[in-house]
């Protein structure tokens, strides 16, 4: 994500992930299910397109080791996966989707991407911060990495990325060279219960506060998942009115919990 925000060039960017069971609201599980529709055609899908050791006479099955018998089997699976994502691809390419059609693609094997580092930032990862120096690529990774930490705002169910929110520090590098595309922005102000309305809503995005008691405002502080999680952790939701208590702060109906 850090990588394609910088080449892209991009202003904004943002993850999110919303919760399971909520499927008609859900834009990414809707596309999903057209997904599924349009693989479902009825027709059959080919598996076996190249046959175990088909291309292999006795003779030179004869003289394989069990390591290029393996080798020959994993290359066979290989080959026969890509051949069934084309034809998925095939399948869903320009089917219809909410508000279009959709364009599919196959991706090329993982030791033929252009970013094909995952051994060097396993080794990077796994390395002490003395040991990752030294390591192949450090220089690049501690690049993203800290690009990340200074950038990126995490919740439960989102990363969201705003340029310039480096600031905090000092602009860095890559603000400073790149500028603003577009109009400057902010992160997105999370939900803020209205406690006046009836019922259960949130404020409008235009009044939600981003400051609660002129501090800004805890990442997933009003998230109800993630605030009740903390709760049981730290023995606050014990009692029958803490669970009140919590239900009116955190808008959430009490058999929810
Ligand atoms: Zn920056």
């Amino acid at each position: 994500m850090a990588q394609i925000i910088q080449i892209t060039n991009a202003d904004f960017f943002v993850r999110h992930h919303l919760a399971s069971g909520d499927s008609s609201h859900n834009e990414v599980e809707r596309c999903q299910s057209y997904v599924g529709d349009a693989i479902c055609d009825g027709g059959p899908i080919e598996w076996e397109y190249r046959q175990p050791y088909g291309r292999l006479s006795n003779d030179q099955l004869a003289n394989m080791t069990l390591e290029e018998l393996e080798d020959s089997e994993h290359n066979r699976l290989k080959f026969n996966a890509f051949k069934v994502c084309d034809e998925l691809t095939d399948r869903i390419n320009g089917a219809p989707a909410p508000g279009g059609f959709m364009k599919a693609y196959t991706s090329v094997p993982c030791d033929e991407m252009f970013f094909n580092d995952e051994d060097y930032v396993q080794d990077y990862l796994h390395a002490t911060k003395q040991k990752r120096k030294s390591l192949p690529g450090a220089n690049y990774f501690n690049q993203v990495m800290s690009f990340v930490e200074t950038h990126f705002e995490r919740g439960e169910k989102y990363i969201e990325f705003v340029k310039f929110s480096c600031t905090k520090s000092e602009v860095c590098a890559f603000c400073s060279t790149h500028g603003w595309v577009g109009p400057p922005c902010e992160t997105v102000p999370k939900p803020y219960p209205n406690y006046e309305a009836d019922g259960f809503h949130y404020r409008s995005v235009f009044e939600t506060p981003v400051e609660v008691d002129g501090k800004d405002r805890e990442v997933d502080d009003f998230q109800p998942r993630k605030q009740a999680r903390d709760h049981v952790i730290e023995g606050n939701l014990d009692r029958d009115e803490d669970v009140k208590g919590f239900c009116d702060k955190y808008m959430v109906e009490e058999i929810l919990l």
